[in-house]
């Protein structure tokens, strides 16, 4: 006899973690396998923590904007310190071009409910005083973003999963699924196998194989991306800082000052890097800084501590795909989170136990239509 489960979710990551504490919250008897030792020890433990609802659709406005509220107030509701600091994001302008892409959106953004406004310099110096004042035009800033610890709110589903009945194997990875009649029945492993009533698939950078297991493709491809972190010093930063401005080797790059006082910063290389090399470079540094320092010159004299590199959960057109296989019944995709994983896993998770119930309202069905695996991927987010 094989151990049956309501639903097997593969990857215990951003999304596979907080999605395991939302099932076994409705009673919804889970199972979770990861060939890893312990909980987001795949991309998760990458990220930086950012959190923000500030996107340019309504699917992934929607869903972080509840994510916001589940980590804003977790620790009030369970006791768990996920250091939720809300510093707001801001989204600088020091040339027209992006004083008008961040205007066009802030309508899009402003039609969705976000609390975000435009600021022209003077303001926008009062919130970041240490900003380069040098053709400085304004920008976007939304007070309600924040950030968290990506291992602490992991580790806080984790046992809040496990309390409500979820099953965590570790060290345990997918090697088959199990269909028949066109209907998922369960999965195999390199230790065994489980029967399920409903699979998903939350394998982040990893996705693409295991959609192969039931033979579908879903375009998600592994996209390395590298980070910091400084010495601590004294509070002088509270928002994240992005600058969108394209130049030569990245597209963007954002960083904030760790309410532990150190820097954190990230940045998205152009053209993209694409594969599983998670070995830092030689040139992200370099690059890095020299854009940091130009923005906030007060930067110079931090020291960095530790590089590291992980791997974005890249789609095509930069969004999701969640929702249903049509192909092979009770196989759910909740794959390609791009650079939002972290942000978007409490949110997600919650519309993902409406999807496996059978109770989605008509914001959910119209969220899953925008992050379709049948989507034509011809458009291009944003603020990716
Ligand atoms: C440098 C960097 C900075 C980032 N900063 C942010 C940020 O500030 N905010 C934010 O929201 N996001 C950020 N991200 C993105 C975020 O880390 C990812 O979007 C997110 O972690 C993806 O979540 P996931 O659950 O899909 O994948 P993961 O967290 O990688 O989880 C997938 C899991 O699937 C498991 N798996 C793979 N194959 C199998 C198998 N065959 N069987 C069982 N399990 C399997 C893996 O071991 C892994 O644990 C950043 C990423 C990087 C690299």
């Amino acid at each position: 006899m094989i151990s049956h489960y309501d639903v097997i979710i593969i990857g215990a990551g951003s999304v596979g973690t907080p999605a395991a504490w939302s099932l076994a919250e409705a009673g919804i008897r889970t199972l979770v396998l990861d060939p890893q030792a312990s909980v987001g020890q795949g991309s998760n433990k990458a990220a930086i923590g950012g959190i923000r609802a500030t996107h340019s659709d309504p699917a992934k406005i929607r869903l972080c904007l509840r994510s916001i509220e589940i980590f804003s107030t977790w620790k009030e509701r369970y006791g768990d310190d996920i250091e939720w600091y809300k510093g707001g994001y801001l989204f600088v302008a020091y040339r027209e071009r992006e004083e008008k892409i961040l205007k066009d959106l802030l309508a899009i953004q402003k039609s969705y409910g976000l609390n975000i406004d435009w600021l022209d310099k003077e303001a926008l110096l009062e919130v970041a005083p240490d900003l380069n004042p040098n053709d400085l035009i304004g920008g976007t800033f939304s007070p309600d973003d924040g950030n968290a610890s990506p291992l602490l709110a992991q580790h806080a589903f984790y046992a809040h999963a496990k309390r409500l009945g979820a099953e965590f194997h570790f060290n345990e990875s997918v090697t088959g699924i199990d269909v028949a009649g066109g209907r998922v029945r369960g999965v195999k492993t390199d230790k065994g196998e489980y029967g399920a009533d409903a699979v998903v698939n939350a394998t982040g950078a990893w996705a693409r194989p295991v959609a192969q297991m039931v033979g579908l493709d879903v375009p998600v491809n592994p996209d390395s991306h590298e980070a910091a972190i400084t010495e601590a010093v004294a509070r002088f930063l509270d928002p994240m800082v992005v600058d969108i401005r394209p130049v030569t080797g990245s597209s963007n790059y954002y960083f904030y000052q760790h309410y532990t006082g150190q820097i954190v910063f990230c940045i998205t290389p152009s053209p993209n890097i694409w594969g599983e090399d998670c070995r830092e470079t030689s040139g992200f540094l370099p690059m890095v800084a020299r854009r940091m320092v130009d923005v906030m010159p007060r930067l110079a004299n931090i020291r960095v501590r530790r590089t590291w590199r992980g791997l974005y959960p890249m789609t095509p057109d930069g969004f999701p795909i969640v929702g249903w296989s049509k192909e092979v019944e009770g196989y759910l995709f909740a794959v390609g989170m791009c650079g939002q994983g972290l942000m978007l896993g409490p949110g997600l998770a919650e519309l993902l136990t409406r999807v496996i119930k059978n109770s989605l309202t008509e914001s959910d069905n119209e969220i899953l239509g925008i992050l379709s695996l049948y989507r034509q991927f011809a458009g291009q987010e944003k603020l990716k």
